[in-house]
């Protein structure tokens, strides 16, 4: 019997199949080397909170019994440490997911969402699963440009994401220049402050976004667990208005995020020590690399997060590419960010000072090579 192609077995709906999946950092090495350092996903370099580790393990004989599904023991912990109220707070699988829920919640075919030009790329992936028009603008100086994303906006525009800072270029907007364009959005389009990198940040004209989260009816403030120990756990979290909770809290799983990774949140959330050490190391090693690789000759992008976007030269010998294999084969695994829209830059993670010194020593025999 002849059928028609798009009878012959299920098809996705209109649009799925011209999304790019995103590709995680690398995590090995070539055969044989020795020792791996993995600086390709803004993981801590000094790994997880203690106490985080001791609450994974005692839950671990209790893992039969469903979690709570409103995670209402991480979200008062959060809403502690932070000075929030608990119930404008809802918990993610990894904040990807309430990103991915938000473009779900208000975004529909003929929508458009607005994002900067070299921006973390699952905002893009999460318009596009809704059936929305993803509008990307262009930087000024690897930055987010406000006026250039104001001017993007349109009366189909119903999302601006801005990640704060970015990644992977780790530059931040002055939260002067975010009122100012939260001020001139139309009050229909949610603004949504990717704050993953919050705690690394350390300038004085930077803020996360609570206070505007907290007062306006069009703003979100997404934040994360992952890089500050607990990748592997996924723990995100958005704060917003009531309305906005009530109409997520519809539509997420109802058990979203799991029995460890709530106890492992709570243990992690409330070591401040831990949360301070990792700050403290990043603030110094930050520093350091990017003296040193701006010795070297490179220039990075000025970064306030736990990551270093590293230039390369023109030459084909001396590309990113070449520097990534030649990286590779000493055990230092960086981010290839092409698809960022940086084709000859590669960015790190800030590592353990092994993995720091590790890096510019070789990256030195690379260049003179
Ligand atoms: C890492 C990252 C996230 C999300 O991380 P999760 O592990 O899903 O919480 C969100 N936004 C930016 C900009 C990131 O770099």
């Amino acid at each position: 019997m002849n059928k028609r192609p798009d009878q012959a077995r299920p098809t996705p709906r209109a649009g799925i199949m011209d999304i790019d999946a995103y590709v995680p950092g690398k995590s090995t090495a070539p055969a044989g080397v020795a020792k791996v350092y993995k600086l390709s996903s803004n993981e801590n370099p000094l790994g997880p909170s203690p106490k985080a580790i001791e609450a994974a393990r005692e839950v671990a004989a209790k893992l039969d019994v469903y979690p709570d599904g409103t995670a209402r023991r991480l979200r008062e912990a959060i809403a502690e440490v932070h000075g929030l109220n608990a119930a404008n707070i809802i918990c993610s699988n990894g904040s990807d997911e309430i990103l991915g829920l938000l473009a779900q919640t208000y975004l529909a075919p003929g929508d458009e969402a607005i994002f900067t030009e070299h921006a973390f790329m699952v905002y893009k992936i999460y318009i596009q699963s809704a059936g929305a028009t993803p509008v990307a603008v262009k930087e000024t100086d690897e930055r987010a440009d406000i006026d250039a994303i104001l001017a993007a906006v349109t009366p189909r525009t119903k999302i601006v994401f801005l990640a704060n800072p970015n990644n992977p270029t780790g530059t931040y907007v002055p939260f002067q220049e975010v009122r100012r364009l939260h001020a001139s959005l139309p009050k229909n389009v949610l603004l949504v402050l990717d704050a993953a990198y919050a705690e690394y940040v350390r300038r004085n004209d930077y803020e996360a976004g609570i206070e505007l989260a907290g007062s306006a009816e069009n703003v979100v403030m997404t934040r994360t667990f992952s890089k500050l120990g607990l990748g592997g756990a996924r723990i995100g979290w958005m704060y917003g208005p009531m309305h906005i909770v009530d109409a997520i809290n519809r539509i997420r799983g109802p058990f979203n995020v799991n029995a460890t990774a709530i106890e492992a949140g709570i243990a992690a959330i409330r070591d401040r020590a831990h949360v301070e050490r990792s700050v403290m190391h990043n603030e110094k090693w930050l520093t350091w690399l990017s003296e040193e690789l701006t010795k070297l000759g490179l220039r990075v992008t000025p970064s306030v997060g736990n990551f270093l976007l590293i230039h390369f030269p023109d030459d084909k010998k001396h590309s990113a590419a070449a520097a990534d294999d030649y990286l590779a084969a000493r055990g230092f695994i960086l981010r290839r960010v092409s698809g960022y829209g940086f084709p000859n830059a590669l960015r790190m993670s800030i590592g353990t000072e092994e993995a720091n010194r590790g890096v510019i020593a070789a990256l030195a025999t690379f260049l003179k090579s």
